[in-house]
């Protein structure tokens, strides 16, 4: 089975880590997608370095994960809707012909991660059409489509997957995204313990969704199809 993620930028990917280290641990296959290379999310880092910076966070926090990365390079804060990004993700999805696409709910409040969800979610199903021609062949079947993220809607997860045995790599991967736990506009002595404050905050927040699921910490996920429909999110171990 090959899980690919789609996200906007470096570190969207830390909602759905454990799950991605799950997978990797029972045998199957995981890639990253990033729209972006997170180049505008610093009040003082020039564009051009904070992509290198980013690319390489990234690739240390991915390498942890065991998943593979690749950047679509578009801009941070400028990733485009409609069309021109759905029909790149098609011939990503046909190219790496995913079981289970995750990505970010349609209706999330950021635009980037909201352009990139509902165009990934598109994508899914449009890549499975033989008669829509692009670069690669036709990818069926459709890959099973799981969304992550507060949504403006009431819509509620449906989907838990218990991570507690994958909560030190899930913390170790987030750790490496480093240029974006700091405190906005300050200068380097007033970071100090931020990155632990935002840590414990990040543990906190999986620790309350695996109440939810009735385990120690767990990732929620909405099922596009719905829970009735949908297949099983976690495969067997190979
Ligand atoms: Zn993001």
């Amino acid at each position: 089975m090959h899980l690919v993620f789609i996200g906007a930028h470096p570190d969207d990917e830390a909602f759905a880590s454990g799950t991605i280290a799950k997978y990797v641990d029972r045998g199957h296959k995981a890639t990253i997608v990033h729209a972006t290379r997170g180049g505008r999310g610093h009040w003082e880092i020039p564009s051009e370095d904070l992509k290198e910076i980013r690319t390489m966070e990234m690739s240390k926090a991915a390498e942890i994960l065991g998943a593979d990365v690749r950047f679509l390079d578009y801009e941070d804060a400028s990733v485009p809707d409609g069309d021109t990004l759905r029909e790149a993700l098609v011939d990503v999805i046909r190219e790496l012909k995913p079981d289970i696409v995750i990505t970010f709910h349609p209706l999330v409040w950021r635009d980037d991660h909201r352009r990139v969800g509902l165009a990934a979610s598109d994508a899914s199903m449009k890549a499975s059409l033989p008669l829509h021609v692009t670069a690669h062949p036709a990818h069926r079947p459709e890959p099973e489509v799981y969304f992550f993220g507060s949504t403006m809607s009431d819509a509620k997860p449906d989907v838990y997957v218990d991570v507690s045995d994958y909560m030190d790599v899930k913390v170790e991967s987030f750790r490496q995204h480093v240029s974006q736990w700091q405190r906005w506009g300050e200068p380097p002595e007033r970071q100090e313990g931020y990155l632990e404050e935002v840590v414990t905050r990040y543990i906190h927040r999986f620790r309350q969704l695996g109440r939810e699921a009735g385990v120690d910490y767990a990732e929620a996920f909405i099922s596009k199809t719905g829970r009735k429909y949908a297949h099983d999110l976690l495969p067997a171990r190979r």
